[in-house]
């Protein structure tokens, strides 16, 4: 059975798992914990081994029945060439830096990126691979940056917490023209709000703990190959790899490098959580965005509030590229108060978000971010990354936008 390409994000996403041959007629995808994989003839494992067996599976920490079917609904989601999922969303970001790059290269990442990929670019410096980070927002400071040795650009397509977005176009075509791997981190806006495909992205990083899995139950991440990306132009790629058609490369060295021998793979339990909270992501997303925005209004207009960032709100910087590209403006938004000694008294006076770190959870969490999440950064790199003292994060939930702003309402009052 085939999904016709025409059909809607959620109806073609909910019959992904059928795509695969359902067993026993099961409707959803089945959880696969054997570990091992075995065989009637051995020449039948030789060419699991060998890679010359489409889909054949040996040993589970390479992957399983289970994980497959959620990699294969990603791939859909994004129209990419394929997938893999790991442990969780550093663990694949980890991969991609530590298959891909070798001392002496050069990476080009955001300086607003999430925190600990933050701390991931100083033990890659540590490791010999040159780091540069640079506003992003304007493709001029990567194009300054790129250097002979420049293996790949590293950005987050909406960056958490500052909401910043980068000039995703203009560094889509600079890597192209100088066949350099572009790499998008997609966490927060997901393939339903945005391709990164469409800005010419060779890998897309989805922390599936967050959007695509959404419900707060489960670790995830996923790397996906758009298929954009000529690996034959890729010089880190090992003998081994470069065998058969090239744009299968990529992802043949992250499997085998990044899951067979760093070993951050995706339980098939968690992939089941994960594959069914993915079928909910359209519908999430709809409702969070729409909540957030009110908020972000809301807030915006409040004699209390010195700052709100939130792409869909005409005062953010981007927000031209936000409204042509992006269907919505996601579940994350982040503003400032005029009072910074408020802080704290209207985390603790609000009642329904959840003073929690985390994102994407089905309930509204929030946390004052200089404190918490960027207090190992230390100022310096808080003030490159646009982060007040004052900042307060919101991961917006599936709550009613009306009790929220009456909770917001109360809390604000007085500060
Ligand atoms: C959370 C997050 C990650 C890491 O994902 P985990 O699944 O928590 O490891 C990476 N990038 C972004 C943008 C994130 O928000």
């Amino acid at each position: 059975m085939t999904t016709p390409q025409n059909q809607s994000f959620t109806t073609q996403i909910v019959h992904a798992d059928r795509l695969g041959g359902a067993e026993q007629g099961a409707i959803h995808q089945p959880i696969h914990t054997s570990v091992q994989y075995g065989y009637e003839k051995v020449e039948d494992l030789i060419a699991v081994f060998q890679g010359t067996a489409k889909g054949g599976f040996n040993y589970a920490r390479q992957g399983t029945p289970t994980t497959a079917a959620l990699e294969a609904k990603i791939t859909k989601m994004e129209r990419g060439h394929g997938t893999i999922v790991f442990s969780t969303g550093m663990a694949g970001i980890c991969a991609v830096f530590l298959t891909l790059l070798k001392a002496g290269d050069h990476l080009v990442a955001s300086q607003f990126v999430f925190g600990n990929t933050n701390s991931v670019l100083g033990t890659l410096a540590d490791l010999g691979v040159e780091v540069t980070t640079v506003d992003v927002t304007d493709a001029a400071n990567v194009a300054a940056a790129l250097r002979p040795n420049t293996r790949m650009v590293f950005v987050e397509t909406i960056a958490n917490p500052g909401t910043q977005i980068p000039d995703l176009e203009g560094i889509g075509a600079l890597c192209q023209q100088r066949g350099v791997l572009y790499v998008v981190d997609n966490t927060v806006a997901s393939p339903y709000l945005f391709r990164a495909a469409t800005v010419g992205a060779g890998l897309v990083v989805n922390s599936l703990t967050k959007s695509i899995g959404g419900l707060g139950d489960a670790l995830g991440g996923a790397i996906t190959d758009t298929g954009l990306y000529d690996w034959s132009r890729y010089p880190n790629i090992f003998a081994a790899y470069r065998k058969g058609d090239a744009k299968g490369w990529g992802l043949q060295q992250l499997r085998k490098k990044g899951l067979r021998d760093m070993g951050g793979t995706l339980s098939s339990h968690a992939a089941h959580q994960l594959a069914l909270g993915a079928e909910t992501l359209a519908l999430r997303m709809d409702r969070t965005s729409a909540t957030a925005l009110a908020l972000a209004q809301w807030l915006e207009a409040h004699p209390a509030i010195a700052r709100v960032h939130y792409p869909m709100l005409p005062s953010h910087p981007q927000h031209a590229f936000a409204k042509k590209h992006l269907k919505a403006g996601s579940w994350l938004l982040s503003f400032e108060l005029r009072n910074p000694d408020q802080c704290l008294p209207v985390c603790n006076r609000l009642q329904l978000p959840i003073k929690a770190t985390g994102l994407a959870d089905t309930r509204t969490l929030i946390i004052p971010v200089a404190h918490t999440i960027f207090w190992e950064a230390g100022p310096a790199v808080r003030a490159t990354m646009g982060i007040a003292d004052s900042m307060i994060r919101l991961s917006v939930g599936l709550e009613e936008a009306e009790d929220l702003l009456a909770d917001f309402e109360q809390a604000l009052a007085g500060a």
